[in-house]
């Protein structure tokens, strides 16, 4: 039997409308809106697309959302002066750094210099830090990582005791979702480029979460029949029959797979939406945390 499709574009919908709902009640009792500034350093153009896209989530929302972009030779210290600047902001509840930094900025400094109660990308290396530590709960979750989680919790899936098998160990994807996953009772396996014989270790899988940025990596004789499969990466790949000359794969190939799999997100419409949403239930968060 076919697996059953998670479609992130329709749970991201309902979560972006239960935001827009509680920004409306907000207003409603004599609130500010909830405030978020992006922050881009350079012409990456693709940090230029995501930010575009998070700031039209927000007019959507009905969140106030503030655009500054700075030059590739900007200094450390004025980067972290805009930081500081904006984290005495009253209407300013959120702040995200566009990753990655040009080369020659120091990331990790630049994301401590975020307040914590606005961190909410969370970055910030002491909410990353809790996310690591048991009984300790970050501000907030970075938003792809919970953004999977969300996935999993409504297709149905049992995290508590299942094997889970996380491709891929970034800071932004493979590690905070394997310590999610971690804190949700599951047995965790990390695979990264040095790992040896990946194929036995999916198989292994109750859930599997891919996210190593190679288009269709994962084969369908290398998933057991039934699991969970999430599939975070984004690729290009040539298409000469498509308009752009390209369409987008993920890191699963995704036929083969899904003749397997229990359940299994599509790319697009499984976890890119899921990401925009949560950013936007973070920055609502952290209006309330501001108590403004
Ligand atoms: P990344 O920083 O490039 O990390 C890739 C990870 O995959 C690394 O840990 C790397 O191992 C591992 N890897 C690379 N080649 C491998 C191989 N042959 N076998 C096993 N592991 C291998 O990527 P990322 O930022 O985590 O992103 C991963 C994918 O998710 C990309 O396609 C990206 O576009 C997508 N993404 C999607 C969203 C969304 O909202 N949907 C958000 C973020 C990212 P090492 O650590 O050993 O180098």
């Amino acid at each position: 039997m076919p697996a059953k499709l998670i479609n992130g574009k329709v749970i991201a919908e309902r979560i972006r409308e239960d935001v827009k709902k509680q920004v409306s009640d907000r207003l409603a009792k004599g609130l500010i809106a909830p405030g978020l500034a992006t922050v881009i350093v350079g012409n990456n153009p693709a940090s230029k697309v995501y930010v575009r896209m998070k700031h039209k989530a927000c007019e959507e929302a009905g969140i106030l959302s503030v655009g500054h972009e700075l030059s590739s030779d900007t200094p450390q210290e004025d980067v972290e002066a805009l930081i500081k600047e904006l984290n005495n902001d009253p209407k300013i509840h959120g702040i995200l750094v566009q990753l990655p930094l040009p080369a020659g900025l120091d990331e990790e400094a630049v994301l401590s210099t975020i307040s914590l109660k606005k961190d909410v990308d969370g970055f910030h290396p002491i909410n990353i830090g809790r996310l690591a530590q048991k009984g300790r709960t970050p501000l907030f979750v970075p938003a792809t990582p919970s953004g999977v989680m969300v996935l999993l919790e409504k297709s149905g899936t049992l995290i508590d005791g299942a094997n889970a098998v996380v491709l891929g160990r970034s800071n932004i994807v493979g590690m905070p979702v394997s310590l999610l996953l971690v804190d949700a009772n599951a047995t965790v396996t990390i695979c990264h480029s040095h790992t040896k014989d990946i194929p036995k270790i999916i198989r292994q899988a109750d859930i599997l979460i891919a996210a190593v940025g190679i288009p269709e990596y994962v084969r369908g004789d290398w998933i057991k029949p039934g699991a969970t499969v999430i599939d975070v990466g984004v690729n290009r790949v040539e298409d000469e029959t498509s308009k752009r000359g390209y369409r987008l794969v993920g890191d699963v190939n995704f036929e083969e797979v899904s003749a397997v799999a229990g359940a299994i997100t599509p790319v697009p419409g499984g976890v890119g939406p899921m990401t925009i949403a949560m950013l936007l239930s973070n920055t609502l968060k952290a209006a309330r945390l501001a108590g403004s």
